[in-house]
């Protein structure tokens, strides 16, 4: 196979194995808890994590928990309505290291979440982990294209999570009254994460596709682990407002 393709077709399954670990772990399961895993799965995911974002979970879902708290308000970590669609798509990791780091957001929000043995030995030591996902891709590809693909993952998955953030509160289908918006292109590229007005009318809910036609692939994983019984759903029946069309009709 040649070396650029090869190299891409790296970086596109570590940016997948970055996304699911997001949506699935960062997302579903430490800031909402909708899901449980197996211990073994945990592990996985967090090394997943590690090795391909640099992200610290209960920063993560620190952060996240804010945003759901402040919708769109003062107080929102990062509203495209309140800072703009490009500042937000742009310069969401900035955003979100500015509250992950205020030294007040991860303990209000993320108490239940506390560093245990291997955060402090491994996980908490971002660049370690990254440096060691690009170490990885340099020995399997040459440091060109290990660099390259590294790059390009990177890339990738930060304006697919900033466009969550972004185009996920400024465009697309409202089923639910609420502030965020459907996007089934983005929900395909991230892993189910762009049904963002159905997450934000139930977040507890581990399953994000609730109308007919939309496509969670984030669902199908947790569907698999539960058929395999790695994993349970905690409330996979969603408790939401009614749709914007049945509030009309009553
Ligand atoms: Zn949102
Ligand atoms: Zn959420």
């Amino acid at each position: 196979m040649p070396e650029p393709l090869l190299a891409l077709l790296c970086a596109f399954g570590v940016l997948q194995l970055a996304l699911f670990s997001t949506t699935v772990y960062l997302h579903r399961f430490s800031a909402h808890k909708a899901i449980t895993l197996k211990p073994w799965l945990k592990i996985t995911f967090r090394v997943l994590i590690w090795l391909t974002t640099g992200v610290k979970p209960r920063e993560w879902a620190a952060v996240h928990r804010k945003h759901h708290a402040f919708t769109d308000v003062e107080g929102d970590p990062h509203s495209p309505l309140l800072l703009g669609l490009w500042k937000v798509e742009f310069l969401n990791a900035l955003y979100y290291r500015r509250v992950a780091r205020d030294g007040v957001t991860v303990d209000r929000y993320a108490r239940d979440l506390a560093p245990d043995k291997l955060d402090r030995v491994l996980f908490d030591h971002a660049f370690l982990g990254l440096g060691l996902g690009i170490g990885i891709l340099c020995l399997a590809l040459g440091w060109q294209w290990g660099l390259l693909a590294s790059f390009l993952h990177a890339a990738a998955y930060l304006l697919i999570n900033a466009g969550v953030n972004s185009f996920g509160h400024m465009y697309g289908k409202q089923p639910y009254p609420n502030t965020a918006h459907n996007l089934q292109f983005l929900a395909l590229i991230s892993s189910g994460e762009g049904l963002h007005n159905n997450h934000h009318a139930a977040p507890t809910s581990a399953r994000l596709a609730l109308n007919p036609g939309e496509i969670d692939t984030g669902w199908w994983l947790i569907r698999l682990l539960v058929m395999t019984k790695q994993a349970t759903v905690r409330l996979d029946a969603p408790v939401f407002k009614p749709p914007k069309s049945a509030v009309q009709v009553s």
